[in-house]
C-alpha cells in the first residue's frame, strides 16, 4: 500500500494555527498591542474600523524590525523573545510563541510598515492569506505599523460566524483596557470609525485607572500595597459603599500581564467578608510581581490563567493586604453611614500642610554616655527619666483624642481587654519569658504579647501619627552626620526627603553623594540613622510608592521594622508595662504592621477546663 501521509502546506497549517489564536478581532488587537509593548514602545496607536472586522490598525514607536526580521516575522514559530525552552520561566515579554503574525497574515490582508532607529530607510510588506504580494523599501518613522484588514476573508464560516459590531467591539474595548492598565506609562490612543474613544497619556497607575473609567472612580479606590519575599502587591480596591451588581472592573495582572484567577478572585472576596451586601462585587486593580521562575504562564496562546508556585502563601498576602487597606482607610466597616469624608485618608492627612520639623534639642544628651540598655526606651522616657509609661507613646495619646470620633474596628476590644481601673493605674504585673513574649494578666484571663511585633505595630503608628498628623520632633544632632550613597539611592532619598522630613529628620545638604543630617527623629538614636536610611532603601529596590500615604505608609513600616526591639532583648518590667500598654492603646493593636498576630488571649475558662482534665 502506498503511503498516504502528507506534510501540510505552510498556509493550510497556518490556517489551522490561525483557529487557535484568532477567534474574533479583539484577538487581532490584543496580539498587535501586545507586540508593540515588547517592542518598548512608548506610544500606540490602535485604529479600528466596524468593530475591527474592516480594519484593526497597531501604530508603535517601538523597536522596529531590520528588512530580515521584517520577513521572517511572518513564519510560523518566529520569535526573537524565546530562544530555548528554558527561557519560559524567565519571560519579561507579552508573546513567545511567534504564531500570532503568521496567524494573522493566513486569514487576513495584512500591511506592515517597519523601521529601527538606527537604519534610514524602512520595510513595507503585503501580505494576503499567507502570500507575500510585495516587499518594498520606504520612508518611514522609527518603529512598526500592522494594518490588518478582511479579516477571515478566506474563511466565511468564521466571518459569518463573527457577532454584531457592538458585541466584537465591548470585546476588542475589554482586551484595549487590559493592555493599557497594564501599561500606564505608555501613551495610549483609540479611534473606532474616525473618532477618538481613548487618549491616555502616560500617567500614574490611578490616573491610568481614572482615565480609562471615567473621573467618578477616583474617590472609589483605596489603595492596596504589600511586598513579601515570594509577591509584591500594589494596586487599588474600591470601597464597599460602591459596589456593583456585576463583575465589571475586576482584574489581576501579574507581571504586567492580564490574568484570570478564581482562587485570588476568591481571595479578594474573603478580604470584604462581611461589608459587603450579598452578591454585590468591588472592583479592583491588582498589580502582582513575582519572579518569572515561580510562575508558569499558560502555553496555550489565548488562556489567561497561569499556575503560581505557592498559590495558598499569595491568596493569604493579597486576603491580608486588602483586608488591611480597608481598614486602614478607614471603610471597614460600612455601616458608619455618618461617615465624615475627611477619614477617607487617615489621620487628617489631607490638611496636613507641609510643615518643617521642630527641633528639641536634649540638653542632657551625652554621647559619651553608654548606660543605655534599651535605648528606645530610654528616649520614651526623656527628658524626665522617671515620666510614667505613657510617654511611650508621646504625642499618641493626646492625637487619639483629636481624632477620637473616628470609629475604630477594634475598639471595643481593646478598651475592654483590661479593667478600666487597671489601665488607668497600669499596674497589673507583667512577666517577660524567653526574652520573647510578655505575659501579663486580665480581666477575663491571660494576654501573651510578642513583643517585637507589639513594638513594631507602636513604632509604626507612632511614625504614622506624626508624620501625617503631628509636626515631628526631631532631636538636634551635636554633630552632623555625613552619609554616603550611590547615585541612585541619593535619587531616592531626595524623592522621600519630604516625608524623611515628616518623621523628623533634618537635612542640612545635599549633595551628589552624600547628605548631611543634623537632626533626627526623637525615637531614633544616632547610630542607627544609617541602618535606618539603608533599610528603607532597600525596602524601596522596586520604586517609590506613588501616592504620598503609601510613600509615608513605607516609610513608617520600614523604620518601625529596624528600630522595633528584638526578640532576645531583655526588657525591664517597666519597659514591658510600657510596651503592652502602649500596643493596646494603638488604632489597630491585633496585628504588627506586616499582618502578623501582636498578642493572643486565653481566658479563664480555657484555663479552667485545662486543669478540670
Ligand atoms: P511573538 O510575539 O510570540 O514573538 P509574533 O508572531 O507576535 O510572535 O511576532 C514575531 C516577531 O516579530 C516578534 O518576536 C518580534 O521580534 C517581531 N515583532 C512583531 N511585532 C513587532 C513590533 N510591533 N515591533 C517590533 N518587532 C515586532
Ligand atoms: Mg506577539
Amino acid at each position: 500500500m502506498s503511503s498516504i501521509i502528507q506534510l501540510l502546506p505552510d498556509h493550510v497549517a497556518n490556517q489551522i494555527a490561525a483557529g487557535e489564536v484568532v477567534q474574533r478581532p479583539a484577538s487581532v488587537v490584543k496580539e498587535l498591542l501586545e507586540n508593540a509593548v515588547d517592542a518598548r514602545a512608548t506610544d500606540i496607536k490602535l485604529i479600528l474600523k466596524d468593530a475591527g472586522k474592516a480594519l484593526v490598525q497597531v501604530i508603535d514607536n517601538g523597536l522596529g524590525m531590520s528588512v530580515t526580521d521584517a520577513r521572517l516575522c511572518f513564519e510560523r514559530h518566529a520569535t526573537s523573545k524565546i530562544r530555548q525552552a528554558e527561557d519560559l520561566f524567565s519571560l519579561h515579554t507579552k508573546g513567545f510563541r511567534g504564531e500570532a503574525l503568521a496567524s494573522i497574515a493566513a486569514i487576513a490582508h495584512v500591511e506592515m510598515k517597519t523601521k529601527p532607529d538606527q537604519e534610514e530607510l524602512g520595510t513595507h510588506i503585503i501580505v494576503e492569506g499567507s502570500k507575500f504580494v510585495s516587499q518594498d523599501v520606504a520612508v518611514l518613522p522609527k518603529g512598526t505599523s500592522f494594518a490588518v484588514k478582511n479579516l477571515f476573508f478566506n474563511i466565511p464560516a468564521r466571518r459569518n460566524f463573527l457577532k454584531s459590531d457592538t458585541v466584537e467591539y465591548r470585546h476588542i474595548i475589554d482586551e484595549f483596557q487590559r493592555v493599557a492598565l497594564a501599561h500606564p506609562k505608555i501613551h495610549f490612543t483609540f479611534y473606532h470609525n474616525g473618532s477618538e474613544m481613548f487618549n491616555l497619556p502616560p500617567s500614574t497607575l490611578r490616573q491610568r485607572i481614572v482615565n480609562v473609567f471615567s473621573g467618578k472612580t477616583n474617590e472609589k479606590l483605596v489603595p492596596v500595597q504589600e511586598e513579601t519575599e515570594i509577591v509584591a502587591i500594589q494596586g487599588f480596591v474600591s470601597k464597599p459603599e460602591f459596589a456593583k451588581k456585576n463583575r465589571g472592573e475586576q482584574f489581576f495582572f501579574v507581571n504586567d500581564r492580564f490574568i484570570k484567577s478564581g482562587y485570588l478572585h476568591h481571595a479578594v472576596m474573603a478580604a470584604y467578608d462581611g461589608i459587603l451586601k450579598d452578591g454585590a462585587q468591588p472592583s479592583y486593580f491588582l498589580y502582582l510581581s513575582v519572579p518569572p521562575n515561580t510562575i508558569d504562564i499558560n502555553i496555550h496562546p489565548t488562556k489567561t490563567e497561569i499556575k503560581f508556585d505557592d498559590e495558598h502563601a499569595l491568596y493569604a498576602i493579597l486576603r491580608a493586604s486588602i483586608k488591611h487597606s480597608l481598614g486602614q482607610f478607614n471603610v471597614a466597616p460600612v455601616l458608619d453611614f455618618d461617615r465624615d469624608s475627611n477619614l477617607d485618608t487617615p489621620y487628617h492627612y489631607k490638611d496636613l500642610e507641609g510643615a518643617t520639623p521642630t527641633i528639641q534639642v536634649d540638653g542632657n544628651f551625652n554621647p559619651f554616655s553608654d548606660d543605655k540598655p534599651n535605648k528606645h526606651f530610654s528616649n520614651y522616657k526623656k527628658p524626665e527619666p522617671t515620666a510614667n509609661w505613657e510617654s511611650l507613646y508621646v504625642g499618641l495619646k493626646q492625637d487619639t483624642d483629636e481624632i477620637g470620633h473616628i470609629t475604630f474596628e477594634n475598639e471595643e476590644v481593646t478598651s475592654s481587654l483590661f479593667n478600666d481601673e487597671e489601665v488607668e493605674h497600669s499596674v497589673h504585673k507583667t512577666y517577660q519569658i524567653h526574652k520573647k513574649y510578655i505575659v501579663s494578666s486580665i480581666k477575663s484571663g491571660m494576654v501573651i504579647v510578642d513583643q517585637q511585633r507589639a513594638h513594631q505595630r507602636v513604632l509604626y503608628e507612632q511614625f504614622l501619627v506624626n508624620m501625617t498628623v503631628n509636626q515631628a520632633s526631631s532631636q538636634q544632632l551635636l554633630f552632623p552626620l555625613n552619609l554616603f550613597f550611590s547615585s541612585s539611592e541619593m535619587d531616592l532619598i531626595a524623592e522621600l526627603q519630604l516625608s524623611l522630613m515628616n518623621t523628623g529628620f533634618v537635612f542640612e545638604e545635599n549633595n551628589t553623594d552624600h547628605i548631611v543630617i543634623s537632626g533626627i527623629p526623637v525615637n531614633v538614636t544616632e547610630s542607627e540613622v544609617s541602618l535606618v536610611l539603608e533599610q528603607l532603601l532597600s525596602d524601596l529596590q522596586d520604586g517609590i510608592p506613588e501616592s504620598s500615604f503609601s510613600q509615608n505608609d513605607t516609610i513608617a513600616k520600614s523604620m518601625a521594622k529596624s528600630l522595633a526591639v528584638k526578640t532576645g532583648t531583655h526588657l525591664t518590667e517597666k519597659e514591658q508595662e510600657n510596651l503592652v500598654n502602649g500596643l493596646f492603646a494603638c488604632k489597630d493593636p491585633n496585628v504588627s504592621p506586616f499582618h502578623k498576630p501582636t498578642f493572643i488571649t486565653i481566658r479563664v475558662e480555657d484555663l479552667d477546663k485545662k486543669f478540670a482534665l
